[in-house]
């Protein structure tokens, strides 16, 4: 039987799992896990990047929960998929430093992204932010992971994961796989606010575990057309949040096209597109409800978490030593982990 490919992604734990997730990422999880062998982790080194304050930590165990919770509601099955803890894996610190002298700072300055992250959290760039990217590369490789899926947002850094993945098997000799994003269906989802993208952090998402009661308060409370004073005056649909959603969520297609001509004719009033979406929205939601409501009673995330950390960090131990060997650095390394290794197990 041939070895099954590796696919690895993850989220920063700083609240639930929104629509975004969904339909960047989530959705692909779900139908590649039988294909490939799949690890996700819960990257909260990546969150002190930008949130290290001791309240945002005290929140790390109750989000990471809730994601791995959000992720199984959803379709991901425990027996199949590893889930771990990003900061219950050391070697991710080594392999980190190791990358980093394959990487120019002018590179990383060079991408959009960390300066926005920056400027949505209100701070300066610290030196963790602009090395979030090649903390990603760690932890891609650290399980030798070959495909992504990932939004579009964070598709630039899977980028230097290859370059750097790339470089360090011209200069040591091939060890590492080369791994490729992979964008979900709708590479970003606006958020519930029409202005920035869907966001845990930008009070704008719609999240997996919402009742219906909220998914209609936040859906009613939606931007449309600005220039649709009233009903009867033809609006536009493009760039229309409400109809982005229907094109993402709403399965009944003739529903959505006949929706689309009348709000283009003037001839639907505002609160029928956002009822139907509603129910829409509602419909997708309602399969995860019933699955949360049944494993959350199994009370079993934790022990989840833990295994699949072990088992993570088994596999980083070996990319890691395999690192070390191609780059020579493995001699006197070596020797040092044996002596750790029998000290530990003389102290049982
Ligand atoms: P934060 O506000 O803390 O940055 P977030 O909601 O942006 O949280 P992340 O943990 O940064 O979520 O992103 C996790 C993954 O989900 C990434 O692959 C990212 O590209 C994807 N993703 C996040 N938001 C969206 C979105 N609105 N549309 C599509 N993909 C998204
Ligand atoms: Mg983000």
């Amino acid at each position: 039987m041939s070895e099954k490919k590796r696919l690895l992604t993850g989220d920063r734990p700083t609240g639930k799992m929104h629509l975004g997730h969904l339909v960047g990422s989530i959705y692909n999880r779900v139908k590649l896990q039988d294909k490939y062998e799949t690890y996700i982790l819960v990257a909260d080194l990546h969150m002190l990047t930008t949130k290290n304050e001791p309240q945002h930590i005290a929140d790390i165990d109750k989000n990471a929960h809730d994601m791995v919770l959000d992720q199984i509601a959803a379709g991901l099955e425990p027996e199949k998929v590893t889930f771990y803890m990003q900061s219950g894996i050391p070697e991710i610190h080594e392999m980190y430093t190791l990358f980093q002298s394959l990487v120019t700072v002018a590179r990383l300055e060079r991408l959009p992204s960390l300066k926005d992250m920056a400027r949505d959290a209100n701070i300066e760039m610290p030196l963790a932010l602009l090395g979030y990217p090649v903390l990603q590369a760690a932890d891609i490789l650290c399980v030798r992971g070959d495909l992504v899926p990932v939004g579009k947002d964070n598709i630039a850094h899977v980028e230097i994961t290859r370059e750097i993945a790339r470089r360090f098997n011209h200069m040591y000799g091939e060890t590492l796989p080369e791994p490729d994003g992979l964008v979900g269906e709708i590479p970003t989802l606006v958020g519930t606010d029409g202005q920035s993208k869907m966001s845990k952090s930008l009070n704008n998402a719609i999240f997996l575990s919402d009742g219906p009661k909220e998914v209609e308060k936040k859906v009613m409370s939606m931007y449309t057309d600005p220039n649709r004073v009233r009903a009867d005056i033809p609006g536009t649909v493009e760039g229309n949040p409400v109809f982005e959603y229907h094109d993402a969520f709403n399965t009944n297609k003739a529903e959505v096209e006949d929706l689309k001509t009348r709000y283009r004719a003037g001839k639907v009033g505002d609160v029928e597109v956002k009822e139907k979406l509603v129910a829409a929205i509602n419909a997708v939601l309602a399969p995860m409800h019933e699955r949360r409501a049944q494993f959350e009673e199994s009370g079993l995330i934790e022990e989840i978490l833990v295994n699949g950390t072990e088992k993570a960090r088994a596999e980083t131990q070996q990319t890691l030593y395999a690192m070390k060997k191609a780059m020579g650095l493995s001699g006197v390394w070596n020797r040092i982990r044996r002596k750790v290794e029998k000290r530990e197990k003389k102290q049982g």
